[in-house]
């Protein structure tokens, strides 16, 4: 035995030690990781928008034997129901042993990403071209949409209250869309503005064609043209795209990045990540779980959880209260004994812009899910800033399953700030900490994390769940 001087003894007894996440795991959690995110990276190529998101999660959900919830089914303890809220948004939860007066154990991730939407009049032509007018979706950088391929996703309603489903890029063959940009040898002017205004909203215009209609002598012929195709394959007309949901999202898949293979690059780790970390573990519970475990997905996030598929919608009270009368359990009894992980990504640490952050309490890839006490900007303004009880509970709780965690600050305090679903379900009166992926170029059309961080976040879902 050799014995340690006695500084090295104090560090280890006295100081918060942190080690890379890779020096910390054995053999058989390392192929787990990867294993894992097999399976993660899968799950965002098939479900690049909300509505396709919510479709791949129910159909891996049905094969995992969860059903449809329907009021006044009987539910007995290990049965596995999910309910969608308007294809948009879905709850799952497998009923634990203990009654719902208990409390549930949640964790809530979203599943919209920053995005370009079709606005209700999009299509034009404009000098034998035709383009599509797009609004954007959450928080973007709009230099970082323009030159990159493009695919378009979504529903287009009709008035006679059928739904046509809109994919065009994701089949073997389809055609692409795109934004242009100025070339360098007359963006002299432009490259003298601010970032912030270089690419001004209304030129984030999609280029959807450019061949005129044969034989004709009128106006408009590009956008006639494209009209017609569009018509041939969804039956609908110009006014139809008034009642659609068309959403114009980066047409790569996922893939590997680095020489090691450790890292994921991809559109919508913000936040499906989380997302199918929630999900997942959910799936993988070995048996009945002592308190009713929930997973919410939720839509709308990126815009502030608003509306009827966002998190402050009474979509997910409406589903807890009818899990709860199946026990004649009041919602109110059951809430204030229930636990939230809000999993939402973070930032991760980056050393080419090193200077936003603070160091001691920002988040580094490869070191583990990000716990955030707080989000929010400023004076922790739009936080719910969870209870030093809460944070001690999930930090035990994670210990105690060897699930690698780490801190995490968004930023350096007044550089900016974010915020999650984690105030929402606070003010339910749910105890709620904020936890995440540590995540590179946030919002940007390809974002990436750590392989490690991914799998870690799903340990820490079922270590939740698993109570
Ligand atoms: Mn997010
Ligand atoms: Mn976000």
């Amino acid at each position: 035995m050799d014995k340690k001087k006695p500084g090295e003894q104090l560090r280890e007894d006295l100081l918060h030690q942190k080690k890379n996440g890779w020096d910390r795991v054995d053999e058989a959690t390392e192929k787990a990781i990867f294993d894992y995110c097999d399976g993660y990276m899968d799950y965002l190529d098939a479900g690049k928008t909300e509505r396709t998101c919510v479709e791949n999660t129910v159909e891996l959900a049905k094969a995992a034997g969860f059903v449809p919830f329907q009021r006044g089914m009987e539910l007995k303890p290990g049965a596995k129901v999910y309910r969608v809220n308007r294809g948009k948004g879905v709850n799952l939860a497998v009923i634990g042993s203990a009654p719902m007066d208990q409390g549930v154990t949640i964790c809530a991730a979203h599943i919209d990403s920053p995005r370009l939407d079709l606005k209700p009049t999009p299509l034009y032509e404009d000098s034998e071209m035709a383009f599509f007018k797009t609004h954007y979706y959450g928080g973007i950088r709009k230099y970082q949409w323009v030159t990159i391929p493009l695919e378009l996703r979504g529903v287009v309603a009709l008035k006679d209250g059928s739904v046509v489903k809109v994919s065009v890029g994701d089949g073997d063959g389809d055609p692409l869309f795109t934004i242009d940009d100025l070339l360098p040898h007359l963006a002299a002017a432009q490259s003298q503005k601010k970032l912030a205004e270089a690419i001004p909203a209304e030129t984030l215009n999609i280029l959807v064609g450019s061949r005129p209609l044969k034989d004709d002598e009128g106006s408009d012929r590009v956008k006639i043209a494209v009209m017609k195709l569009l018509n041939e394959r969804y039956g609908i007309t110009e006014a139809d795209f008034i009642s659609a949901e068309l959403e114009a999202v980066p047409a790569f898949d996922s893939c590997d990045i680095g020489f090691d293979r450790s890292l994921i690059g991809s559109y919508g780790h913000d936040d499906r990540v989380c997302a199918y970390a929630a999900f997942k573990a959910l799936l993988d519970l070995p048996s009945t779980p002592v308190r009713t475990a929930v997973c919410v997905l939720a839509d709308k996030e990126e815009i502030g959880s608003v509306g009827v598929s966002g998190m402050q919608s009474r979509f997910f009270d409406t589903f807890v209260e009818d899990l709860c009368a199946s026990q004649n359990v009041p919602l109110r009894v059951c809430l204030e004994k229930s636990f939230c992980l809000s999993t939402d990504v973070t930032a991760a640490f980056d050393p080419n812009f090193a200077d936003v952050f603070e160091k001691n309490n920002a988040a580094r890839i490869n070191y583990g899910i990000g716990l955030c006490k707080y989000t929010g900007r400023a004076g922790k303004s739009g936080a719910s800033d969870a209870g030093a009880e809460t944070v001690a509970y999930v930090r035990r709780l994670l210990d105690d399953r060897k699930v690698l965690w780490q801190m995490a600050e968004l930023g350096k305090t007044d550089v900016g700030g974010g915020g999650t679903v984690a105030l929402f379900m606070a003010n339910r009166n749910i105890d709620t900490l904020d936890a995440g992926v540590p995540v590179l170029s946030m919002h940007a059309p390809f974002e990436t994390v750590s392989k490690l961080d991914c799998y870690m976040t799903y340990a820490a879902c079922r270590a939740i769940y698993e109570g």
